[in-house]
């Protein structure tokens, strides 16, 4: 550990999170939830499950996941039936949870670790596959192998922002500063337990707003606490405004009651995945010539993307002429795999 980064005494960090580790574990296996994806205590952990639940976890809360995540492994109950089964059934089982670019790195890790033949337990090897970076190689190798490594994600930097008073702003260099810092929270055995505790205490106790310090085993030393500055850590930089963006989609029916939805190209935004043809996703202004009865809904539908805001106008249409796509009953749509922007077209 490099004390100049620290600025504080590194050796008695060093005993002082030792300690703080027992009590933290003390705690995490009082209070811990049970999830589908979790092991019990003294039980080995399924490491194709942990890889899954992890890949679900980005960016979604663990009360969202939890009903996908048992619908999905109820369907692919191994990480072989998941390897060998086609990207759309996939895409069908993860719809809803956004952000489906992790289903087709997921469906690719696993037919990686399928060829491997073995499930590896090092970081650096977790991360050669698919849609694995630094965050979800350290959970896999902790959660499901015990290995010595502490993943860090938002929550276990803000409880280490608080803890120790980081001072530098949420984002890369707090990931940085947090990285010399969590080191002290490894040990030989039981990073299984350690890497879910900082996890849990940053999900249930450590909140970004009004965090319940009472109920905190590390509350005795942490310095944001003891100095009554928990607010003002992490340090938090203004977010920069997303751009906004308006489209309009297009639900057309056909004679026979059935709707067109077209496939997306394998890159890009919603790749691979059926959307309702919709002015900013490859959308050919000549269609427009060939739709009869266009109705424009009152109510537009506003979404959230990583890198901008959408505001979608929908308009219902028939047509008389063989459009290229997908004509599917309106019944028969749950079988495509649909972002959750055009189920929302659908509501
Ligand atoms: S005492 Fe409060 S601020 Fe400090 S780690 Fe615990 S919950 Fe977070």
């Amino acid at each position: 550990m490099q004390s100049s980064l620290l600025n504080v005494n590194s050796d008695f960090i060093q005993s002082l999170v030792y300690n703080e580790r027992e009590r933290l574990l003390e705690w995490y296996l009082r209070i811990k939830r049970i999830l589908p994806w979790r092991a019990a205590y003294g039980t080995s952990p399924n490491a194709y499950h942990v890889l899954v639940s992890e890949f679900m976890l980005q960016q979604t809360t663990v009360q969202t996941v939890i009903p996908y995540f048992e619908r999905f492994i109820k369907r692919f109950p191994t990480l072989e039936s998941l390897a060998t089964a086609p990207l759309d059934d996939v895409y069908v089982f993860w719809q809803g949870l956004g952000y489906y670019s992790r289903a087709k790195n997921l469906h690719c890790a696993c037919q990686q670790l399928y060829e491997m033949g073995y499930f590896p337990k090092d970081v650096a090897t977790l991360k050669t596959l698919s849609g694995v970076g630094d965050y979800t190689s350290a959970a896999v190798s902790a959660i499901a192998f015990d290995q010595p490594v502490i993943p860090i994600d938002g929550n276990v930097m803000r409880v280490m922002a608080r803890l120790f008073m980081l001072h530098q702003p949420k984002g890369p260099k707090l990931q940085a500063e947090t990285t010399h810092y969590i080191d002290v929270f490894v040990g030989q055995t039981n990073n299984t337990y350690v890497a879910q505790a900082i996890m849990e205490l940053g999900a249930l106790i450590c909140k970004p707003k009004k965090p319940l310090c009472d109920q905190c085993p590390l509350a005795g030393e942490c310095r944001a606490f003891n100095e009554n500055v928990v607010e003002q850590f992490p340090k938090i930089l203004a977010k920069p405004i997303k751009p906004k963006r308006v489209a309009t989609t297009f639900v057309i029916e056909d004679k026979h009651g059935r709707i067109l939805i077209v496939k997306r190209p394998a890159k890009g935004l919603f790749s691979n995945m059926y959307i309702f043809p919709t002015t900013c996703f490859d959308f050919d202004p000549l269609l427009l010539t060939q739709l009869t009865h266009l109705k424009q809904l009152q109510k537009t539908i506003r979404h959230v993307f990583s890198h901008f805001d959408l505001e979608l106008t929908v308009v219902r249409a028939q047509t008389m002429h063989e459009l290229k796509g997908e004509w599917v009953l309106p019944n028969d749509l749950g079988r495509y795999g649909m972002p959750t922007l055009m189920h929302k077209v659908l509501r």
